[in-house]
């Protein structure tokens, strides 16, 4: 068992209840391009949300429930799979710009651990687990040049093949 982390939840309006289509099978990192990114996320006029923030302190507020769908990825496509991706995914937004500074330790530490348990709670393949550049890549940069990818799924891999043996 994967250890879901601690986090508050603040309710976004912008989302849609339930999703479209068989479930989850992708998760879609972000940055937030801004470090005040949560209450932008609240104000319903923006009509944009992720399902969890992670602060730069390593704090996690989820705004969206995961079985409802947030308003992060409306277009592009991820190897095919049919349908909006906002559909199948769950979107979190790291505070800050990617491109512009490396995320700090504390953000990919709870990162790591967030992401360990929902690719177990939903079996999602780890080839699934990709930045909003790869859905969009004509439109987004995000999370950006700075996002470890090679060391960030490593030590996701690593997570969970400890789980095997042991609650972590
Ligand atoms: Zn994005």
């Amino acid at each position: 068992m994967v250890r879901k982390p601690d986090f508050v939840f603040l309710e976004s309006p912008s989302k849609r209840k339930l999703r479209r289509g068989p479930g989850i099978s992708a998760v879609i990192i972000h940055h937030t391009g801004s470090d005040n990114a949560l209450p932008f996320l609240l104000d319903p006029v923006n009509q944009v949300s992720y399902h969890y923030v992670i602060e730069k302190d390593g704090r996690i507020t989820q705004t969206v429930e995961d079985e409802g769908e947030a308003w992060h990825s409306g277009h592009g496509t991820l190897f095919d799979t049919p349908g909006n991706p906002n559909s199948y995914s769950i979107g979190i937004g790291l505070q800050g710009d990617g491109n512009k500074d490396a995320f700090s330790l504390l953000q990919m530490l709870a990162l790591e651990q967030l992401v360990a348990y929902l690719v177990f709670m939903y079996s999602v393949p780890l080839n699934r687990v990709v930045g909003h550049q790869h859905v969009d890549p004509n439109r987004k940069v995000d999370p950006g040049r700075f996002f470890p990818w090679h060391g960030f799924l490593m030590n996701v891999a690593k997570r969970l093949l400890l789980t095997q043996n042991e609650d972590v």
